[in-house]
């Protein structure tokens, strides 16, 4: 048999040096501040898949290609393993036969960031350390991230996670969760919004002197490590409902970084059985602007009531015009849609009347979107990407829907231990100096 030729990895800003994936996945970002992409994606064939196989299956044969020569490639199907322990079930929506909600928030901290973060940890145990002193995983989070992170590394030997997160704009539970790991797990609250915390992070990665001092990475979603193990998920669903229905499976999806939404678009263009993605955005509309033709223009981020993802410069914009070259093509192939808080509520509200199901704010967002599809006569099949439990934001979910939401037993025993967390400014320097 001969062996498949290793894909390497360049920046999206210049298609040299290349990196094989375990170098990518370790520097988070390439040197030149670009994002790491392949040189080119690979195809797989829909019916190489078991049909059979769990989603730490689906996600081995689907990343086999990506780690194809890599250090990493033959401990793939164990990575996959010990990073998939929880479903991402597809389950059948009441309002319309052909409606479903894919639920991504069964792993350790109730929100999907836990399957990237558990996929970077698996893999990052695994590569040698380039230092032996210990390294520290800098993470700024707008809520979900950071805890998804700090459960992936906590207590794990030479690493120190860091998480940063803007000072009273995540939930109560979210900053409760964040801050009660402890051991080798630290959060700073910083007097800013969630882009000054990526700001503060990627001038530090950026900072050679400290970077000698103090070995820093990152676990972003630029990396790599997060992004491609979200293509499993989208990919396992579409997989499922085409071997039953032999159709393609159209998917709506919470954005802000848009490091979700990517990952399904790449799992589409490998080949995977996915008809249209639609991005559903909160009121930083970025992207929705760009789509409507607008020239791309990041801006500040505003706060909303689905705060993961008020993101105004979404990182990995590049990626997407690095995978869809021809502008006009780009805008003829994705939708995206803002929707407003009070469109939110109202969202959360409605289908807790007419249907008993209750939502988080973000994947309220989607799901309007799904509504507005059916009130115009769409019968398509379509997944709404369900990206948070809502008990994680009850102080905004309850009091719309009249009754205490249920807590998953992972968050009740989170919210059961103690919890701290150090002011930080929002300045570069301020992080700098509490490092060292
Ligand atoms: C992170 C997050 C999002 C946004 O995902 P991106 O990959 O940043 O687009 C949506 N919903 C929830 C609950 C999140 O935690």
């Amino acid at each position: 048999m001969s062996r498949p030729r290793p894909l390497r990895y360049h920046s999206t800003r210049s298609l040299g040096p290349t990196v094989p994936i375990s170098q990518a996945i370790a520097a988070g970002l390439a040197p030149d501040g670009g994002l790491y992409v392949p040189e080119a994606l690979p195809t797989i064939d829909p019916t190489a898949f078991d049909p059979h196989g769990t989603l730490a299956d689906t996600a081995a044969t689907l990343l086999a290609p990506f780690f194809a020569g890599d250090a990493l490639a033959d401990q793939l199907p164990a990575i996959c393993a010990e990073a998939f322990t929880f479903d991402a079930p597809l389950r059948a929506l009441p309002a319309h036969p052909h409606s479903m909600m894919l639920e991504l928030f069964h792993g350790p901290t109730s929100a999907f960031k836990d399957f990237g973060a558990r996929f970077l940890a698996a893999c990052l145990r695994r590569l040698p350390h380039a230092d032996a002193r210990s390294l520290t995983i800098l993470v700024a989070t707008s809520g979900d991230t950071g805890a998804a992170v700090a459960a992936a590394f906590h207590r794990e030997p030479n690493v120190r996670v860091v998480i940063l997160y803007p000072d009273g704009l995540v939930s109560p539970r979210q900053a409760h969760q964040l801050g009660c790991f402890g051991d080798n797990v630290s959060a700073l609250r910083v007097a800013g919004r969630f882009d000054d915390c990526q700001r503060m992070v990627k001038a530090a990665l950026n900072d050679t002197a400290l970077q000698a001092q103090l070995p820093l990475s990152s676990a972003n979603s630029i990396s790599l490590g997060r992004l491609l193990p979200q293509m499993s998920y989208h990919a396992h669903a579409a997989l499922g409902w085409w071997r039953a229905h032999g159709t393609p499976l159209n998917f709506i999806v919470p954005t802000g970084n848009l490091g979700n939404a990517l990952a399904c678009l790449w799992a589409r263009e490998l080949g995977l059985p996915i008809g249209e993605v639609r991005l559903a955005c909160n009121a930083n509309a970025t992207l929705p602007d760009y789509f409507a033709g607008a020239d791309y223009a990041p801006r500040e981020a505003i706060a909303t009531l689905a705060n993961a993802m008020d993101v105004g410069a979404p990182s990995n914009f590049e990626r997407l015009r690095w995978t869809f070259p021809d502008e006009t093509r780009l805008r003829q192939l994705l939708q995206a849609r803002s929707v407003d808080d009070a469109t939110i509520r109202r969202t959360i509200t409605d289908h807790a009347q007419g249907h008993r199901e209750v939502f988080c704010p973000h994947t309220a967002t989607a799901m309007h979107l799904l509504d507005r599809l059916r009130a115009d006569g769409d019968d398509a099949p379509w997944a709404v990407v369900a990206t948070a439990h809502p008990a994680k934001f009850e102080s905004v979910v309850e009091p719309l829907v009249g009754h205490p939401v249920k807590v998953p037993p992972a968050l009740a025993a989170m919210l059961a231990r103690g919890t701290s967390a150090e002011p930080l400014a929002a300045s570069d320097a301020a992080l700098r100096d509490r490092l060292l």
